[in-house]
């Protein structure tokens, strides 16, 4: 690991300050991604600015048909607020599985967003649920947030301060998880609403993206078995020493109709 400068701003303000005096700055929330990158030499920046003395971007609050949750809400906090176990029990769910106990205590939804990992499971429930992304400058549809592997909308110098999910009428996640990491190898996310059906797919390609075709036909019958038959292309899908493109697109299948199941 090489030396850096590490810096703790008390304000948005000073931590972007921090950044755009830096020629090769970095924030740091969890660090459960920066740390090891960095000690492998995959990252070395001169300057890491730690979020943790930043008041009023962690916590979960109640909007108007919607759950606000700061950027440096760990995972364990989601997965055990009342509020949103009772309200959005899928979204819960979900950051349960992440990971181990270790990582959910220390990793944050911001810092899950803000990396973009193919397999990250955040993004699934970001991206069906219609959420918005609120950072220091604006507010960012999921779908425009999340650009390519390991890329965001995000500029440089730009902190995400939370995330607004609208509540919906059913919702549920399924994910097959690598038995090692537990993160996503393909991961479902289904959310039902007045509007409409939306699938959001995670684990599967180079970033999340939405199954029109099972939107469609989820639309006409909210059932499994309306699944049957919406083929599933292994084109442009992942392949690594985990699973082919052709084993993700079988599992694409089988866990939306798990998510569609679990949605009751
Ligand atoms: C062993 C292990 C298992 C895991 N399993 C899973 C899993 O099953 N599912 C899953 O989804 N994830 C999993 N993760 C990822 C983990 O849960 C964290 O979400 C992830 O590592 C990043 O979050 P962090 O808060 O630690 O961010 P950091 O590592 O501190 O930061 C990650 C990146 O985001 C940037 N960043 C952080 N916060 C902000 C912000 N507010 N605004 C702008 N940029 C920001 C940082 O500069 C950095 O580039 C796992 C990680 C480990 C180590």
């Amino acid at each position: 690991m090489q030396n850096f400068d590490y810096h703790k701003p008390n304000s948005v303000d000073e931590a972007v300050a921090n950044m755009q005096a830096s020629d090769d700055g970095k924030f740091l929330a969890g660090g459960m991604t920066m740390l090891p990158t960095m000690k492998q030499g995959l990252a070395a920046p001169e300057d890491l600015i730690d979020l943790h003395g930043i008041d009023g971007i962690a916590g979960v609050a109640e909007g108007a048909d919607a759950i606000e949750i700061g950027a440096m809400t760990s995972h364990s906090v989601v997965a055990s607020s009342a509020l949103i176990q009772s309200d959005l029990p899928a979204l819960a769910a979900l950051a349960e599985s992440i990971g181990d106990r270790q990582v959910r205590a220390r990793g944050t939804l911001g810092g899950s967003i803000s990396n973009n990992d193919p397999a990250a499971d955040y993004p699934a429930a970001l991206v069906a649920l219609g959420a918005t992304v609120k950072t220091n400058t604006r507010e960012i549809p999921a779908e425009d947030f999340f650009v390519e592997m390991f890329e965001t909308a995000l500029a440089e110098d730009e902190i995400v301060t939370s995330v607004s999910f609208p509540l919906v009428e059913k919702a549920a996640y399924a994910k097959f998880p690598n038995p090692a990491s537990r993160y996503a190898m393909v991961g479902v996310f289904v959310a039902k609403n007045a509007d409409g059906v939306r699938v959001a797919v995670t684990g599967a390609g180079p970033s999340v993206f939405r199954a029109s075709a099972m939107e469609s036909a989820l639309d006409g019958d909210f059932s499994s078995s309306a699944l049957d038959g919406v083929a599933v292309s292994a084109d442009d899908l992942n392949s690594d020493i985990h699973a082919s493109p052709e084993y993700r697109a079988h599992l694409v299948g089988v866990m939306a109709k798990r998510a569609v199941d679990a949605c009751g």
